[in-house]
C-alpha cells in the first residue's frame, strides 16, 4: 500500500479498535509475566482535580483492568507543594511493585512539571517524557517513546500507511507530541516538515504532505483544501467546542472528502495513547525479570 493513494473518501482509522487489538495482544504478555512472578504495575500521580485529567486517568484505570495491569492513582491536593509531589515520586521510584510511573499533566500553575518530571527514575518513564527519554529519543535509542506519538505510529502501521520515502508534515512543536513525533517519523524513512504558529503559508506545507499530524490544540485548523488528496491524516487535537462537544485539530467532514485515510476525534489517537503507556508499562516489567540475577 503507499502512502497517499485516490482522493478520499478515506478510510476513516479506528482507534478504539485498535486499541483493543494491543490489549489483547498485553494480556497475553501480562500473562507470561506471571509464569516469572511478576504483574505490572502502573501508578499515576494527579495533583488536583482537572476535570480531563480525571477522565484521561480514568481511562488508564479501564486500560490497565483490561489488560491485567495493576493500577494505582495518587491524588495530590491541587495547593500540594512541589516537595510532596517529590515524596511521593521518590516513593514510587523505590517501590518494586511499580513499573511505570504517569504525573498526569497539566499540574496547577504553581508547581514546575517540566523539574519535577525530571525526578522520575528513567527505567519507569514510561510516558517516555523525561529528558533523558528524550534524548535518547534523538539517538534512536529511547526505551519508551512518548506515548502520543507511538500511538499515532502504530495507527500509520496497522492501516498499512507507508512512511519510508514520504513527506510528512507535523503541525505543532510541542516538546511531548510534535517534537518526537517528527522524530519518530524521520527514523521510519519520512521526510519531515515541522509547522508551528511562526509558520508562514501553513496550508502551502500541508498539501504537500503524504502523512500529516495535526497537535495543535485549535478546532477544525486543517481544512479539506489544505490536504493533498489521498493523504494520511493523523488528528491529535482535543478542543471543546463551546456546545460541550469533542473535535480534533482536522474538519473531519471536510478532509474525509479528499484524504486516503484519517482519524476522528474522539476514537482516534486518544484510546492508542492510552494503549501505549500500557505496553510501555508491560515492557518496563519483562524489562525487570531480564535484569534479575540469574
Ligand atoms: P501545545 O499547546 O504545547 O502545542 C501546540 C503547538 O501548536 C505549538 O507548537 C504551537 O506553535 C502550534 N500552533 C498553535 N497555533 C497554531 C497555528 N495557528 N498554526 C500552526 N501551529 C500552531 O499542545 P500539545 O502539543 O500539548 O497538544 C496539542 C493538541 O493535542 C492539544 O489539543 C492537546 O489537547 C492534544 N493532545 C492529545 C493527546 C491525545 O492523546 N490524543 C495527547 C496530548 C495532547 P508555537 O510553538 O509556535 O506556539
Amino acid at each position: 500500500m503507499s502512502a497517499s493513494r485516490g482522493a478520499g473518501p478515506a478510510t476513516v482509522i479506528d482507534g478504539v479498535a485498535a486499541a483493543r487489538e494491543v490489549h489483547a495482544r498485553l494480556r497475553a504478555r501480562v500473562a507470561a509475566l506471571a509464569g516469572s512472578n511478576v504483574r505490572p504495575g502502573l501508578a499515576a500521580i494527579m495533583v488536583g482535580d482537572n476535570p480531563a485529567s480525571k477522565i484521561y486517568l480514568r481511562n488508564k484505570v479501564r486500560a490497565c483492568d483490561e489488560t491485567g495491569v495493576r493500577s494505582e492513582v495518587h491524588g495530590l491536593p491541587a495547593d500540594a507543594p512541589a516537595s510532596a509531589v517529590l515524596a511521593t515520586l521518590e516513593s514510587l521510584n523505590r517501590d518494586a511493585q511499580v513499573h511505570g510511573i504517569l504525573l498526569q499533566l497539566p499540574l496547577p500553575p504553581h508547581l514546575d512539571a517540566e523539574r519535577i518530571m525530571q525526578n522520575l527514575a528513567p527505567e519507569k518513564d514510561v510516558d517516555g517524557l523525561t529528558w533523558a527519554s528524550l534524548g535518547a529519543l534523538v539517538t534512536g535509542r529511547a526505551a519508551y517513546e512518548p506515548c502520543t506519538p507511538a500511538g499515532v505510529i502504530a495507527l500509520l502501521e496497522r492501516a498499512g500507511v507507508v512512511l519510508d520515502g514520504r513527506d510528512a508534515v507535523v503541525v505543532g512543536r510541542s516538546a511531548i507530541v510534535g517534537k518526537p513525533m517528527a522524530l519518530m517519523l524521520m527514523a521510519r524513512g519520512a521526510t519531515v516538515t515541522i509547522c508551528h504558529s511562526r509558520t508562514r503559508d501553513l496550508a502551502d506545507h500541508t498539501r504537500r504532505a503524504d502523512v500529516l499530524v495535526a497537535a495543535v490544540g485549535r478546532a477544525r485548523l486543517i481544512t479539506g483544501d489544505m490536504v493533498k488528496p489521498g493523504a494520511a491524516v493523523i488528528d491529535v487535537g482535543i478542543n471543546r467546542l463551546p456546545d460541550g462537544k469533542l473535535a480534533g485539530d482536522v474538519d473531519f467532514e471536510a478532509v474525509r472528502k479528499v484524504a486516503g485515510w484519517v482519524t476522528p476525534v474522539p476514537g482516534g489517537v486518544g484510546p492508542m495513547t492510552v494503549a501505549m503507556a500500557i505496553v510501555n508499562t508491560v515492557r518496563a516489567a519483562e524489562r525487570s525479570v531480564e535484569l534479575r540475577p540469574a
